[in-house]
């Protein structure tokens, strides 16, 4: 047989494509990795940041198994991830409305929940009140009880992040801001058409095996096989979803749970410190992923449905940011929005020139791992399951144990203000001994680019972390832009403008 450049080349740098590319290049395969634009640049963002099963899908009994292996995923998650991941419990408040599903559905929904996470389980649910505590603070008097139960949340960019840094570590070569234009087969070997989207140049690479891991896109790229869009492609349906970030609404670190009217669950969070997210909306969507935006309706949805519950009331001048991001499902014919099927698909095409390629189809980004194993054993049968053992990078925090970790981190870099420190440690884990160590002071930490943005940290996450713009340093490797001022973003920018900055653009 030909030779090929690569074992595998992984087209997508959403979750998705970066377990597969963690888990293969762990396996021994040569990997390249692509991604149009930046990692997380799509739909793994613009999620809700949830590492759950889904308590409302519990309400179809065909997807029983999908809440299972959403509860399995979410303690490994935070297992290989401690720093970027954390428990949160969630609120439901209930009353005898009869818009609400009654409070016996709710009960043996989390009984349900709680059974099906089985040994890796969080904490059991219970019943709370409201009165005079802090779960009843924010919220209108028109709620009699709640319950209480507890899921995960995960800083869903940087879980893709740091499963890429991973697959770099074993050998994958990653290439950023790489879009494929076009694929080839001849003899079982891939040939790729890949266009440098900030050089300009284009070129051509040969693989084994592809992944199509394009997420929403993941149609649109079969359409560029030489033979055009295989007849067996299943469709899939784009269900745009949007968040609003408000003020923070109340002390305690606890999210809600709401039944909207419409039978759709609302949730809202403390978020990013000084922040609320608000989340979210399904609605139908055509047009590029990339530019998915919060709707005027979807505004005022998730305005209206904070305002049926919440004490303080929002309008539209009180959103200080939103984002939307695309769900890429599978397509089940009819049905709303809300209603179709979050299960995933692997396809692996046939009659396409004798090589193998295989497409990621929906999933969440709670189960990413478990599919980029199921991916990869279609590859190899080689080192089956490593990726739920061993940490993502940062990860190796003694015990899983974080608030431990952070107090020796603070002892080790007093002269770093604590806030500082912890959000390093909430970001980077144990990695960031790798741009603090040889620091005595903050003056050795580089240039202050304003705010508490230092050259140290920068030069960074452009040599290790893939980021080439500001925009990738300030939405995805962090969420410093949802806090920095203008003349931070400014310096920022000439910064990586700076001739002495190979990595940034
Ligand atoms: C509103 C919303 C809320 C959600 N909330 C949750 C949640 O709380 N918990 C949960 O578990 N899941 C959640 N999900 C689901 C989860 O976010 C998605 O399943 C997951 O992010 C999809 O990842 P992906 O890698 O398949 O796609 P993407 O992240 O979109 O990645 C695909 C990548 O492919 C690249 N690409 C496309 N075409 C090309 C090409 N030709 N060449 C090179 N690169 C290309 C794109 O640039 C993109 O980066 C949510 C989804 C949405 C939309």
């Amino acid at each position: 047989m030909q030779k090929a450049d690569y074992d595998l080349c992984v087209i997508g740098g959403g979750i998705n494509g970066a377990g597969v590319a963690r888990d293969a290049a762990g396996r021994g395969l040569s990997v390249l990795l692509v991604d149009a634009g930046d990692l997380a640049g799509v739909t793994s963002s613009a999620s809700s940041k949830m590492l759950h099963g889904g308590l409302r899908y519990l309400e179809n009994i065909a997807d029983f198994p999908l809440v299972r292996e959403g509860l399995r995923e979410r303690k490994t998650i935070m297992e290989i991830a401690p720093h970027i991941s954390r428990q949160m419990d969630f609120v439901l408040p209930q009353n005898a409305d009869e818009a609400q599903r009654p409070a016996w559905m709710i009960r043996t929904g989390l009984f349900l929940y709680d059974m099906l996470a089985g040994r890796k389980k969080l904490s059991s649910s219970r019943a709370v009140g409201l009165q005079d505590n802090k779960y009843g603070a924010p919220l209108k008097d028109i709620f009699e009880t709640a319950f209480l139960y507890t899921d995960g949340q995960v800083d869903d960019a940087r879980l893709v992040v740091l499963n890429v840094i991973s697959a770099a570590q074993n050998g994958a070569d990653v290439r950023t801001y790489t879009a494929c234009t076009g694929m080839r087969s001849d003899n079982g070997i891939w040939t790729l058409q890949m266009h440098n989207q900030i050089s300009g140049q284009s070129y051509e690479v040969s693989a084994k095996t592809i992944v199509n891991a394009a997420g929403p896109s993941v149609t649109q790229l079969l359409s560029l096989l030489d033979g055009g869009m295989p007849s067996d492609a299943p469709a899939i349906r784009q269900v745009k979803g949007s968040h609003i970030i408000i003020e923070r609404l109340y002390e305690g670190d606890h999210g809600y749970l709401f039944q909207n009217p419409d039978g759709r669950v609302i949730f809202l969070w403390p978020y990013e410190q000084k922040y609320t997210l608000v989340g979210t909306t399904d609605e139908d969507y055509e047009g590029d992923p990339r530019a998915a935006m919060i709707s005027e309706a979807e505004m005022e949805y998730l305005c209206e449905a904070m305002n049926a519950v919440c004490k303080k009331q929002i309008t539209r001048e009180d959103v200080h940011f939103s984002f939307s991001g695309v769900r890429p499902l599978i397509d089940s014919g009819q049905g709303k929005a809300s209603k179709v099927s979050r299960r995933h698909l692997l396809h692996e095409h046939h009659g396409v020139g004798g090589a193998k390629i295989i497409s990621v189809y929906g999933g969440k980004l709670t189960t990413y791992r478990a599919i980029a194993e199921e991916v990869v054993d279609k590859i190899t049968k080689r080192r089956k399951g490593w990726t739920a053992h061993e940490t993502l990078p940062g990860g190796d925090i003694d015990d899983g144990d974080f608030h431990s970790f952070l107090l020796r981190k603070e002892a080790q870099y007093s002269f770093i203000p604590r806030a500082l420190i912890k959000r390093y440690a909430k970001a980077y884990g144990t990695a960031m001994d790798a741009f603090l160590e040889k620091a005595e002071t903050v003056q050795d930490l580089g240039s202050h680019l304003g705010d508490d943005l230092y050259e140290a940290e920068v030069q960074y996450l452009l040599q290790h972390e893939f980021a080439r713009t500001a925009e990738d340093i300030l939405w995805r490797r962090s969420k410093l832009g949802l806090h920095v001022r203008d003349d931070t973003v400014q310096a920022l920018k000439s910064m990586l403008a700076s001739p002495h900055n190979d990595g940034g653009v």
